[in-house]
């Protein structure tokens, strides 16, 4: 059991790690600098590790952007206020994620400056038969540790974890845009609806502090009060002590 457990917490915080760092973090909002070879060993290991559900960075970064710009309006790309349920957002909010992937739709200029771009290995990524590859590697891990190793404890229920796996870029985007503009509380008056979340928030590595990021979006550190914990703040300024990037936008730490 340990071991699908250990799997499971393992692909979910550093696939989130990659997500709230280099996604959001450096490619949406350029609170981080680095240099070109360090930005292509970060952007191949997004792809790594989100896997079967690699979020292209340009486009992520296109859309979140568009996000701060008309957040809980109706051209937010994935405002909770306008859809009944969350399926139904994911697929909206799919929609024009795809259609920036393919470039079938072209982002304004306004959101179109220094985007992470690395064209062959987003192809190769968002190609269906990777996806596929990774999700395979990911059933067949389990059906290994379940049904040939039988791990102590390692239930055919386990099973169930597997489509969180799948889709855990998406999963984990829904549940921050979600949670994180409906449910919790306001630390900040901003105009949109963007809300703090615990103590699911130290589950999603900061990213459920919308609240604190839409007031201070040009703020490294999401967590403002002292019971708020962004562990991925910390992770990124060892990343900066070590020289590995330098950090453009400190912004504001506390409230
Ligand atoms: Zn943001
Ligand atoms: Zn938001």
């Amino acid at each position: 059991m340990e071991i699908l457990l250990i799997f499971f917490f393992s692909h979910w915080f550093i696939s989130l790690f990659f997500h709230t760092f280099f996604l959001h973090r450096y490619s949406s909002h350029q609170m981080i600098t680095m240099s070109p070879t360090v930005e292509k060993i970060f952007h191949f290991l997004t792809w790594l590790f989100m896997g079967s559900s690699y979020l292209v960075p340009r486009a992520y970064a296109v859309m979140h952007r568009m996000h701060h710009a008309y957040s809980d309006t109706e051209k937010d790309p994935h405002s909770p206020h306008f859809f009944e349920d969350v399926i139904t957002m994911m697929r909206h909010t799919g929609r024009i994620y795809g259609d920036l992937v393919a470039k079938r739709t072209f982002p304004e200029k306004e959101f179109a400056n220094n985007l992470p771009v690395w064209d062959a290995l987003d192809q190769f990524g968002d190609h269906k038969v990777t996806r596929i590859t990774f999700g395979t590697l990911y059933s067949l891990f389990y059906l290994y540790v379940i049904f040939i190793l039988e791990a102590p404890g390692a239930s055919p229920f386990f099973l169930l974890l597997l489509p969180i796996h799948y889709l855990i870029g998406p999963v984990q985007g829904a549940a921050v845009n979600w949670i994180g503009h409906k449910y919790g509380y306001r630390n900040y008056n901003t105009p949109d609806k963007s809300t703090n979340g615990e103590p699911w928030g130290l589950f999603l590595l900061g990213e459920l502090y919308q609240n604190n990021h839409h007031k201070h979006p040009e703020s490294l550190k999401f967590s403002k009060k002292w019971f708020e914990i962004d562990f991925a703040y910390p992770t990124i300024k060892l990343f900066s002590l070590l020289g590995i990037v330098k950090i453009a936008k400190e912004g504001q730490t506390n409230a």
